[in-house]
């Protein structure tokens, strides 16, 4: 009933390209609506996060879409300040209780801090258990990838990032392709920037191929190769957002979305100094356990 295309990840998992994303949707209902209805519109991918605060909202729309849970990827992400081995270990089966589920599709460390070898290691034991089924890491720049990767027994199967037409993640993408390394697109669209939604060339190629700007926009990254999941709380985007697997944009159009970025700093530099500490002390993600 799903039309939407697998990749294969370097663990020999199929993971659908195409997902639905959770960050800042509130815990009153507002994400088990959210997610209830991309299931029936058939998304069947979600990615959520310990720091998002919605797990348990996700894991509820899940068990009640009625959906067998071999047909929907689940994604979560371990929040920094439980990278410490037995903490890490802990934040696993949390999740894992809070989404209801008895594995999770993906896990990945959220942000590249402190002690992520401890983490990963927990990780590893995790996947071996039957825990969690790929593991990967999220904002490493070049910098940090050569920082942490070389230590790891294993290679992570994808590396989720900020990505979009003007940020395009050139460097990074060769240094993990060459360990078949794939790229997960966290803003696809931008986080909906006007700018960006006002590109002249999108908007001629929307016209064009009867689509919308958004469509336009993740179909290039679908093309990439590059996993999204887009994030919307409308239902008539949740639809729309989906809708870009009947149309393939040429070559030429290709190279000219390309030539579109920018290879300048996202709109959170991870190499940043102080990041660390800013991030942890932004939240504490055991505030409410
Ligand atoms: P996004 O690029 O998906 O943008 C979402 C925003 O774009 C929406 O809030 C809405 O304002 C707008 N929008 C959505 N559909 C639209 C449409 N069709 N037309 C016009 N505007 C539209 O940004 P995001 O939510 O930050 O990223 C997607 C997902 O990536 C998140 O929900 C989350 O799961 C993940 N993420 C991960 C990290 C990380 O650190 N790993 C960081 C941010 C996001």
């Amino acid at each position: 009933m799903t039309n939407i295309p697998t990749f294969k990840l370097n663990d020999g998992t199929e993971i659908p390209s195409f997902g639905f994303g959770v960050f800042q949707i509130p815990a009153d209902g507002t994400t088990y609506k959210a997610v209830s209805d991309a299931l029936k519109l058939g998304y069947r991918h979600i990615d959520t996060a310990v720091a998002y605060f919605n797990e348990q909202e996700v894991g509820k729309a899940i068990k009640d879409s009625g959906i067998p849970r071999d047909q929907i990827w689940v994604t979560s992400k371990m929040w920094l300040q439980d990278y410490a081995y037995e903490d890490a270990k802990k934040a696993i089966d949390l999740s894992l209780k809070k989404l209801g589920l008895d594995y999770i599709d993906l896990y990945l460390i959220h942000q590249p801090y402190g002690k992520v070898d401890e983490a990963w290691k927990a990780m590893e034991e995790a996947k071996k258990a039957g825990k969690i089924r790929s593991i990967g890491v999220s904002n490493m720049t070049p910098k940090i990838w050569n920082e942490f990767v070389p230590k790891f027994a294993t290679m992570p199967s994808v590396n989720q990032v900020q990505f979009d037409p003007y940020f395009q993640q050139k460097e990074l993408r060769q240094i993990m392709a060459k360990a078949h390394v794939t790229l997960e697109a966290w803003g696809p669209l931008g986080q909906g920037s006007k700018e960006l939604f006002s590109e002249p060339l999108l908007n001629d190629l929307a016209k064009k191929y009867g689509k919308d700007v958004g469509q336009i926009i993740l179909r290039f990254e679908h093309q990439e190769g590059v996993i999204v999941f887009p994030k919307s709380v409308h239902e008539a985007r949740i639809k729309s957002n989906k809708d870009i697997f009947d149309f393939e944009l040429t070559s030429d159009e290709m190279d000219s979305i390309r030539a579109l970025d920018r290879n300048g700093k996202g709109m959170h530099d991870p190499d940043a100094p102080g990041v660390e500490d800013m991030l942890l002390n932004a939240l504490d993600v055991h505030a409410n356990d």
